[in-house]
This record gives structure tokens, C-alpha cells and sequence, in this order.
């Protein structure tokens, strides 16, 4: 981090994106003050040798010259937090970790534009996991050197300094984007929105807000905007100048978009490219295995055009998709034998997206259940068409049964036994489905345990 030499900065938060910003304030020469209501945090800290300031003190952010607070801390005004309250009453700048990325990317030594590092956000609602490790997958492919940091993995903090023409995918999450005080990637990428994390941002206009603070004035070279929403239709319509502006990429997962300067969207099972009217490409996403679904088929053309927009060709790309094996825990295939296909969502936590999921195969054994959530499963009957049977889990196997009506099903209780019997009983081009629609923690720590225990019994049984 550069700007803050020999000054004191003050890190409220010490998990893993407050810790990689303490070790990089120190390392460019500020004085990092580091608290954390958790005491178990202040010991992981401590252990780490760095010296513990009490931040929630009233004279702690005297003479300070900024406040480093974690995505998890909530800073509306009047703010909750007395620490942060404290500091926008001094007038102390609050940021995060990604203002502080950007505030040293914003200034790099390279002379060369052509050598210069490329930063590339993903955010929205759904989608963001999937299309940062897509479009790192494909830029390694390519043979471009990139890093990918942020909601999916390390904290932009701990990246290594970027090389010459290298590109940095960020995933941010709009806990993130909602405080950073500089936000200048090259390339944007929105997916989506939907309702989600609503009481954080006041409801739906304080959270497309966040989001949207990505294409501030001025803004990134290139955005990749979903369409698919009113939300995303605004977003594009300003950022670009008029019909034949290339600025934007407009994205749809089922809108024919060619009147635009620049889009890509998916139809009927392929993807197509378009630039001044005028088809560039067209790739059919039925032959990628590693995305199935029409919600993977909107990753898929993000990811496409942020490519694209990096300057990497359509077959180039169209090569990489094809060898893109799916993040696990979500629509992620983990093995197929005799014309039957297992497919592991255990992501699928709520009933948005175990609809999702179910969507997007055509004949399924369902297996579902578990820690139910409020409101039940009711909005998922019209995918229900498409269940040849469901497999029912956990602590919501009996009340899914009864919400399902009269789609066949059996009560299996545990997930070896639900694996078992719908592996016994699928016939080929069918798919046995784990999509739960329910939290995991009657049966299991968190999703990951229970989608690697699904993985585990379905190797086991196909050998
Ligand atoms: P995020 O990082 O935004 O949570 P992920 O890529 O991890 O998104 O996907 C989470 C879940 O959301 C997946 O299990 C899938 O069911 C669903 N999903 C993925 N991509 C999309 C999309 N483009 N639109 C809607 N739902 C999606």
C-alpha cells in the first residue's frame, strides 16, 4: 500500500482480508493500530507479532489518518458500530482493503500502456464465483498471466505484485464495493441483481447503489453488463454514448441483443457475439459440460465478453470454456456412467437457486432436504415437472414431501441412502440431482461437507 508512510492507520476487523491489510500497510511504511471485538481474532494477530490498539477508546482515532474496516461491519449513520461512528464524526476517511488496492493500483511505474497490469471486477447478485474463476480459467488457457483475488479466495491485499500485462480478476461482493473510497478496475463486469442482503443497504436502492459504484463517472474502459434486469438496461444505457458506442457489452442469458454496438447472449443453447451489427461469433454452450444451465450460460457470456474485451480471440476462448471443469459445489458435474449424470449444487442453499439448478436439466432425481428455511419450498412447483423422483434429506425431508404434492418421492433421510436409491433407480440421460434447497447444518458443518460428501458416496458406488 502506498500514501501512508510513517502515518498511523487504524484496522478495525482482523480476519483474513484485515490481516493481509495490516501486513501491507506495514510493509509500505505506515503504522497500522489493530482491533477486533473477537478476542479470538486479537490472538490470531497477536501470534502474528503485531501489537493490539483498543480502537473502541474515545481519543484511539485521534491524529489517525484513515479507518481499514472489514466487509462484515456495518456503517450506515448513525452508525451501529462505535468505532466507526467515531471516526465520521472526527472526519477520518473509512475505507476497506479494495480502496486501498485500488489507491496504489491507481498510480503503477509501468510506462509502456500496452504492458500496463489490467484490473477486471465481477460483481452482482448471483453468478460472481462462477464468472471470476471463468475468466481466470480462460486468460490461463490463453497463457495470459493473471491472478484472481477477492470474495473467491485470497484478500486483494495478499496478491503478489502484478507483473507486466498481467490481469487481476477481483470478485467483489457489494459489502465490499459499498465502502471502498477508489474504485478504477478497466474492465467491469455486473452479472445480475436480485433481492439479497437487503437490511445492510436499506433495501434494494442502497444496494444497487453499492453495486453500481463501479461505474462511477469517468469509470472502467470496458463494462460487461447483464441486461436481464431493468436495473442492468440503466446501468448499460448510461455508460454507453449511443447505438454504435462499444464501451458497453450487453449480456443476456435469452434476449436476442443485436442492435447494440457491442453484445453477447445466449439462445436456444448458443452463445453469439455481435459488434456493430454485425455477427462475430457463435459457440454452442449444449457441448459445455462444465456449465450447464441457462444461469451458466449468462456466466458464460460475461465471461466471454470480458475476455473479449482484454483482446483474446472467440476461438481461443470458445477452446477454454470446453476444458472449464465448474467450481465445485455448484451445478458441478463429478462423475457419469451408463448415460446418467451426477451433478453436485449443494450451494443450492435456498429455493432461488435450487430453481436454478432444477432448470436446467431436463429429467432429474432430485436429492433435497435438509435444514429447511422460512417460506418453504411452495415457488419451486413449476420446476417440478422435471423431477422423475425426489430423494428427501435431513430435517425437512417429511415437510418437503408434503409441499411437493404428488411428485413421486421417498423419504431417505440420510444422504448415503438417498444416493444409493436414486443411483439404483436412474435411467440413462437422466440426471441425479443434488440440490437441496435447504441449509446443511442439521447434517453437516456447512454446504462444502455435504457436496463432498455426495462427490465421495457417487465415486464410491461408480468405482
Ligand atoms: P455468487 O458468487 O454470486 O454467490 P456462484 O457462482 O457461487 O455465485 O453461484 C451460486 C449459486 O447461484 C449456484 O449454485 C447457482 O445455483 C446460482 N447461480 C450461478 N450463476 C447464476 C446466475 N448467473 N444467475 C442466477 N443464479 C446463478
Amino acid at each position: 500500500v502506498i500514501g501512508f508512510q510513517g502515518q498511523k492507520v487504524a484496522v478495525l476487523g482482523l480476519g483474513r482480508s484485515g490481516l493481509a491489510t495490516a501486513r501491507a500497510l506495514q510493509a509500505g511504511g505506515a503504522l497500522p493500530l489493530l482491533w477486533d471485538d473477537s478476542p479470538e481474532a486479537r490472538a490470531k494477530a497477536e501470534d502474528e507479532g503485531f501489537a493490539l490498539t483498543d480502537l473502541t477508546r474515545q481519543s484511539a482515532l485521534d491524529g489517525v489518518a484513515a479507518l481499514i474496516t472489514s466487509p462484515g461491519i456495518p456503517h450506515l449513520y448513525p452508525a451501529p458500530n462505535r468505532v466507526i461512528a467515531r471516526a465520521l464524526e472526527l472526519g477520518v476517511p473509512v475505507d476497506n482493503d479494495i480502496g486501498l488496492f485500488f489507491r496504489s493500483w491507481a498510480t503503477p511505474e509501468w510506462d509502456n500502456f500496452e504492458q500496463v497490469p489490467k484490473a477486471v471486477t465481477v460483481t452482482g447478485s448471483n453468478g460472481k464465483s462462477t464468472t471470476t474463476a471463468l475468466i481466470h480459467h480462460i486468460l490461463q488457457v490463453a497463457g495470459r498471466p493473471c491472478q484472481m483475488a477477492g470474495n473467491i479466495g485470497k484478500g486483494v491485499l495478499s496478491i503478489d505484485p502484478a507483473q507486466d500485462g498481467e490481469v487481476v480478476v477481483l470478485e467483489l461482493s457489494s459489502y465490499q464495493t459499498d465502502l471502498a473510497r477508489a474504485l478504477t478496475p478497466d474492465v467491469a463486469v455486473f452479472t445480475n441483481l436480485s433481492p439479497d442482503h437487503l437490511d445492510r443497504h436499506n433495501g434494494m436502492g442502497g444496494y444497487f447503489a453499492a453495486k453500481r459504484r463501479l461505474f462511477a463517472e469517468g469509470g472502467p474502459d470496458r463494462c460487461v453488463v447483464g441486461v436481464d434486469e431493468v436495473e442492468g438496461q440503466f446501468l448499460a444505457n448510461q455508460m454507453g454514448q449511443g447505438p454504435g458506442d462499444d464501451r458497453v457489452i450487453r449480456v443476456s442469458s435469452g434476449q436476442k441483443l443485436e442492435g447494440f454496438g457491442w453484445s453477447v447472449f445466449a439462445r436456444k443453447g448458443f452463445l453469439a457475439e455481435w459488434r456493430k451489427g454485425r455477427q462475430m461469433a457463435s459457440i454452442d454452450l449444449r457441448e459445455v459440460k462444465g456449465l450447464p444451465g441457462a444461469h451458466n450460460h449468462q456466466n458464460a457470456c460475461a465471461a466471454y465478453a470480458a475476455c473479449r474485451s482484454l483482446g483474446l480471440a472467440p476461438k481461443l476462448i470458445e477452446q477454454a470454456l470446453h476444458s472449464f471443469a465448474g467450481l465445485p459445489h455448484r451445478s458441478q458435474l463429478v462423475a457419469e456412467k451408463d448415460g446418467v449424470r451426477y451433478i453436485n449444487d449443494s450451494k443450492a442453499t435456498n429455493v432461488d437457486s435450487a430453481a436454478k439448478a432444477l432448470q436446467a436439466f431436463p429429467r432429474i432425481r432430485w436429492i433435497a432436504g435438509g435444514l429447511g428455511k422460512d417460506g418453504g419450498i411452495a415457488a419451486l412447483a413449476p420446476c417440478l415437472p422435471a423431477v422423475v423422483k425426489a430423494y428427501l434429506i435431513g430435517h425437512s425431508a417429511r415437510d418437503f414431501a408434503l409441499q411437493i404434492g404428488d411428485t413421486p418421492h421417498e423419504i431417505c433421510e440420510t444422504m448415503d441412502r438417498a444416493v444409493a436409491r436414486a443411483a439404483e433407480e436412474a435411467q440413462p440421460g437422466e440426471v441425479v440431482l443434488l440440490a437441496p434447497a435447504a441449509a446443511s447444518f442439521d447434517q453437516y458443518p456447512n454446504f462444502e461437507k455435504r457436496g463432498e460428501h455426495f462427490t465421495a458416496l457417487v465415486q464410491a458406488r461408480l468405482g
